[in-house]
């Protein structure tokens, strides 16, 4: 009874610590406004959904970006991808809304059983920046029962688990269950905001077939080819996936098809989600370094290579702001645009690669 006494004080602590944990972002002052989902669902008021909504609004009109990182909290280059437009881009004209948290509830807990970092760390040249490595699925503490079987308000049915999933929640219903109200919120901020271009940014296990590929809307099929070829040329080779119609709740379908918006989903690989994966380790997670997945590309069941390198989150990273850019650049071109969204100070694909992202996060202590 002691034994267990001991146990569950140390894993109480620890779970109460990432219960509560508040990540910190760099909000640049003058440059970032703030805004809350609850401004577009008031029924997220004091609830784990409640997250933050940074804009940067060049004060000029033009087309607007939706970035929405955070989705699935054991998704890293997602996170990370947003952070680096919340702490680097200036808009010059057109305005960019992003989201680095778009489900908090699946960011302060990790998977019982799957033995993950609660964190993970990026070298900096101010020292180590931290971030939250959470979970796919909204807390079952937050979101419960758990039903055997999710009936989304399209009629569509699936496993009871994809209920806790804000990627098969929307267009999100007002007063749902947690995951549902989020995906409300979102597409209200789209709706309210008519938002030009929305892009939801992921990642996949290795062994998952929509790998390094960008999902898109039907209504997107006159940019799709161009943006392909453009972040070809940047040394990004990317698969096109159309959103199939009749699966539901995700973004590029119902973003697609309950606003004006053109919606993209973009996944890049991740060896950390994988099942095939040995150690969950911190430097898995970062690196991508995993010996099984070197073993599983050799045996040809992985849709990413992986050699002894892995697959380094400076390379996920930079294919999902590589992506964002391109589609702005495409859709800047694009006859129907009104003015051009023009953001700056991003770093090049080639640039986040040589100097890695630590060289693009700002100082949280500063
Ligand atoms: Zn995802």
């Amino acid at each position: 009874m002691v034994i267990a006494l001991v146990f569950s004080v140390i894993t109480g602590i620890s779970f109460y610590k990432m219960r509560n944990y508040d990540a910190t972002f760099v909000v640049r002052e003058g440059i970032v406004e703030q805004t809350k989902l609850s401004d577009y669902n008031p029924n997220l008021e004091d609830t784990c959904g409640n997250a933050d909504i940074f804009t940067i609004d060049s004060g000029k009109p033009g087309p607007s970006l939706l970035i929405i990182g955070g989705t699935h909290g054991n998704e890293p280059a997602s996170q990370v991808a947003a952070t680096l437009f919340l702490e680097n881009a200036t808009v010059s004209s057109g305005k960019v809304f992003i989201l680095t948290e778009a489900n908090k509830c699946g960011l302060n807990f990790s998977y019982p059983q799957e033995g993950a970092p609660q964190t993970y760390h990026i070298d900096t040249p101010f020292g180590e920046r931290e971030f939250v490595y959470g979970a796919r699925a909204t807390n079952f503490v937050d979101q419960w029962p758990v039903p055997e079987v999710y009936i989304h308000r399209s009629g569509s049915k699936m496993s009871g688990q994809e209920s806790r999933n804000l990627n098969r929640a929307y267009p999100g219903v007002i007063d749902g269950n947690i995951s549902e109200r989020i995906a409300y919120a979102i597409t209200e901020l789209v709706k309210q905001n008519d938002i030009t271009l929305t892009v939801d940014l992921h990642e996949a296990a290795p062994e998952y077939p929509v790998n390094n590929a960008i999902v898109y809307h039907e209504k997107n099929s006159d940019m799709i080819g161009q943006i392909v070829f453009e972040l070809e040329m940047k040394g990004v080779v990317i698969k096109p996936e159309s959103s199939p119609k009749d699966f539901r709740g995700l973004t590029h379908r119902e973003l697609g098809d309950y606003t004006d918006t053109r919606v993209f989903l973009a996944e890049t690989s991740n060896a950390s989600q994988g099942r095939i994966r040995g150690e969950m380790t911190e430097e898995l997670i970062v690196t991508g370094i995993d010996k099984f997945y070197t073993k599983a590309t050799e045996l040809g069941i992985t849709y990413v290579d992986y050699d002894e390198s892995g697959v380094h989150l400076n390379e996920r990273v930079g294919r999902h702001v590589a992506t964002i850019m391109t589609i702005v650049d495409v859709y800047n071109r694009m006859p129907e645009a009104e003015g051009s969204l023009d953001i700056n100070n991003m770093p090049t694909y080639d640039e986040i690669i040589t100097n890695g992202i630590g060289n693009y996060l700002l100082n949280p202590d500063e």
